[in-house]
């Protein structure tokens, strides 16, 4: 398997006959092998996770699909496209939050996927493919604030571990999970419940605006983790498990 990071929690990876490009938003998309297949996922609408260039694939790749949470806008694809001739809606499908799924891809094998309830909207996906279990969190974090009410952060807690209990004992191989600077002291919270919870091999942080030095400051506090938790430096940056 190799992981590309790309920007902030656009991660892109790719399998033996299939990538996986995860909230796209900006930054270069490595170029893919057209015989495999693509799916693109999109865990919700803002503008940090999306960005309707990732439709533009489907110009350039024969094997290209689509999962969006439920929010993201796509008529005005079906329509634009639907002007050309075109029936783009077989390459788009839409999912729910706390759902299960099965896509057969291209290449006739199967892709299941399960969705959590995000603590911001939309979902985290929980992707099992190939004997491979794979997480994309999107925004389901433990999203504390100083500057919020104690009640505000009491109902965080609450609503994190409610989807936590989805991934409780999970065997997880690769996860892309948000470790946001911004937070500051309540920064490290998220990932840390998220590594209690499940048995994940390798945990790529994200959602770090460019401030990758926050991986390492978890890791001196953690250094467990080291080996688990995979330090990036830089968008581009490409892994190979
Ligand atoms: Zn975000």
């Amino acid at each position: 398997m190799k992981v590309t990071y790309i920007e902030h929690s656009g991660f892109l990876m790719e399998m033996e006959d299939a990538y996986f490009l995860f909230d796209y938003y900006k930054g270069g998309i490595p170029k893919m092998d057209p015989s495999k297949d693509i799916v693109v996922f999109v865990s919700h609408k803002h503008g940090d996770h999306y960005n309707s260039a990732i439709f533009g694939l489907l110009e350039e790749y024969p094997h290209v699909r689509y999962i969006l949470s439920s929010e993201v806008p796509v008529k005005w694809f079906i329509t634009q496209e639907a002007e050309k001739g075109k029936d783009v809606e077989p390459y788009l499908n839409k999912v729910r939050k706390k759902s299960d799924y099965e896509f057969i891809l291209y290449n006739g094998k199967t892709l299941k996927v399960h969705t959590l309830k995000s603590t911001d909207i939309g979902v985290a996906y929980l992707l099992s493919y190939e004997g491979k279990c794979i997480y994309h969190a999107g925004d389901l974090n433990l999203w504390l604030w100083a500057g919020e009410t104690t009640q505000a952060n009491e109902n965080m807690v609450k609503a994190f571990w409610n989807s936590m209990e989805d991934l409780r004992g999970k065997e997880i191989d690769v996860a892309f999970v948000p470790l946001d600077p911004r937070q500051e002291g309540d920064s490290f919270a998220g990932l840390e419940a998220y590594l209690e919870v499940t048995n994940t091999k390798k945990v790529f942080p994200m959602h770090c605006w460019r401030n990758y030095n926050i991986i390492r400051e978890f890791l001196r506090l953690h250094p467990t983790r080291e080996g688990v938790v995979q330090v990036v430096s830089q968008e581009g940056e490409e892994f190979l498990l």
